[in-house]
C-alpha cells in the first residue's frame, strides 16, 4: 500500500504540515515492531522483528499528530503484508455504504476510477460492480498481489505508484483510503497529486483516514502504532488539502466516527471546516493514559487470567499493540484470536503471543475474550457461539 517514495529525512521536530516548531511528544514507545500486520512463523522470529521508535507529537499550530521519530526506510510493504479488514462483516458493510454514497449520492457513474493504495481491490470492485454504475477501475498498489484484470477488463490492477503512467491524470475519480496516515510527508503526496490533476479540474478526490481526535478523545492507545506516522483531525486534513491547492468539498466522520471521509476537487470554492484546537490538550490526557496503562494493565490482565485463560480479539494493529502494553514479556498466557486464516497459527510481531482461530478458544478453556473495538461486538459475539456475549470483556483504557 505504499504510494510514496521515501522522502528526505524531515527536519527533526518541525511539523511536516504547518512547519511550526514542534512540541514534546505526548506518547513515546522505545521499541515497537514496525510492521503490525506481519505475523511471524515462530515466537522467536516474532520477537526478532524490525523495531522502530514512536514519538507522537501533537502540533500546537495546526493540530496535526505525527511520529517525529518515524523512519520510512524501516518499513517494507511487500508480499506478506496483510491488513485486509474486508473479512469482517462490519467492515464489509462500511465499504458497501461508502460505495453506495459515491454512486448514488455523488453520482460516480460511467467514471474512470483510479484507486491509490488499493490493497486487494475490495472497495474498487464494489464501485465497478455496483448495479447500474458502469464504472471502470484501475487499482494501484506496489504490494498488490492478485490477477492483473477482472470483470472482463473493467477492473485492472498495477503494481506501481500513482502518476507513473501519464494516463493516471485523466481519471474522473481518485480514491485513496487508509494510505495518507502511512506517509511521513503527506503534504508532498497531496501536492504531487494536485500537480498531476492540474489539467483535469473536474476530477474528484475521495480520501479516508483515521480521525485522531476520535482516538485521543477515547484514549484508544492501541490506535498509535508505527505504520501510522501521520494522523489527522477534520481540521488538519482540510488544512493539508487546502495547502496542497485543492478545493475542499466536504469532510465528515464515517464508521461510527472513527474515520474521516474527505471530498475535494483540484479547483473551485472550498468548504469551511471548524478548527480543532483542542488536540494538544487531548493528546496530553492520552499520554497520561498511556503511562497509566503501562503501570496498570499487566495487573488487570493478571487478575482476569487468575479466573481462567484469556484471549484478545483480533491480531491487527490494535491487538498487537494491546499485547505489547498489557503483557510485554508474553508471560500471562494471553492468546490472540483472529478470523484471518493467514494469521492463524502464527505469532504476534514483537511479543510472540500465539494467534489462534476463534473456533479453538472454547476447547482451550478461554473464559474471557477482550474486545478492543466495540464496533465489532455483535459479530465477535456471534463468532464465539454459545455464551459468547457473556464472555466478552470490553477493555477500557481507564478503569
Ligand atoms: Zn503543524
Amino acid at each position: 500500500m505504499r504510494v510514496q517514495k521515501v522522502p528526505a529525512a524531515a527536519r527533526l521536530g518541525a511539523c511536516p504540515l504547518c512547519g511550526g516548531a514542534a512540541a514534546e511528544p505526548f506518547l513515546v514507545r522505545a521499541r515497537v515492531p514496525v510492521a503490525q500486520n506481519q505475523p511471524a512463523g515462530s515466537a522467536e522470529a516474532a520477537r526478532a522483528v524490525t523495531r522502530g521508535r514512536l514519538e507522537m507529537v501533537a502540533c500546537p499550530g495546526c493540530g496535526f499528530v505525527f511520529n517525529r521519530a518515524f523512519d520510512a526506510s524501516l518499513l517494507r510493504y511487500g508480499p506478506g503484508y496483510d491488513n485486509t479488514q474486508a473479512l469482517s462483516p462490519r467492515f464489509a458493510a462500511h465499504l458497501d455504504a461508502l460505495a453506495r454514497h459515491l454512486v448514488e449520492r455523488r453520482g460516480v457513474r460511467g467514471a474512470r476510477i483510479v484507486e491509490i493504495g488499493c490493497g486487494r481491490g475490495d472497495f474498487l470492485r464494489r464501485l465497478v460492480t455496483w448495479p447500474g454504475a458502469d464504472n471502470t477501475g484501475l487499482g494501484l498498489d506496489p504490494a498488490y498481489d492478485g490477477p492483473d484484470a477482472a470483470l472482463e477488463g473493467r477492473l485492472r490492477f498495477a503494481r506501481r505508484y500513482f502518476g507513473e503512467d501519464a494516463d493516471d491524470a485523466r481519471a474522473d475519480v481518485i480514491v485513496c483510503r487508509h494510505v495518507i496516515e502511512h506517509l511521513p510527508d503527506p503534504l508532498g503526496f497531496l501536492g504531487a497529486l494536485r500537480a498531476m490533476l492540474a489539467a483535469n479540474p473536474r476530477a474528484r478526490v475521495f480520501i479516508e483516514t483515521p480521525c485522531v481526535a476520535w482516538t485521543l478523545r477515547r484514549r484508544v492507545l492501541w490506535d498509535f502504532f508505527y505504520e501510522h506516522c501521520s494522523l489527522f483531525t477534520a481540521a488538519s486534513l482540510a488544512r493539508a488539502f487546502a495547502q496542497a491547492g485543492f478545493a475542499l468539498r466536504a469532510v465528515r466522520h464515517v464508521f461510527a466516527g472513527q474515520y474521516l471521509w474527505l471530498e475535494a476537487t483540484p479547483t473551485g470554492e472550498a468548504a469551511r471546516v471548524e478548527n480543532a484546537g483542542e488536540v494538544v490538550a487531548l493528546a496530553a490526557v492520552c499520554g497520561a493514559a498511556e503511562r497509566a496503562a503501562r503501570e496498570g494493565w499487566p495487573a488487570r490482565l493478571a487478575a482476569l487470567r487468575a479466573r481462567g485463560p484469556v484471549a484478545a480479539w483480533g491480531a491487527g494493529a490494535k491487538g498487537v499493540t494491546f499485547a505489547a502494553l498489557a503483557d510485554p514479556d508474553a508471560t500471562s498466557g494471553l492468546v490472540l484470536a483472529d478470523i484471518n486464516p493467514a494469521k492463524q497459527g502464527h505469532f504476534v510481531p514483537g511479543t510472540g503471543h500465539p494467534i489462534l482461530p476463534p473456533e479453538t478458544l472454547a476447547a482451550r478453556g478461554v473464559r474471557r475474550v477482550l474486545l478492543m473495538n466495540p464496533a465489532y461486538r455483535a459479530e465477535v459475539a456471534a463468532r464465539l457461539a454459545d455464551g459468547g456475549e457473556a464472555r466478552l470483556v470490553r477493555w477500557n483504557v481507564a478503569a
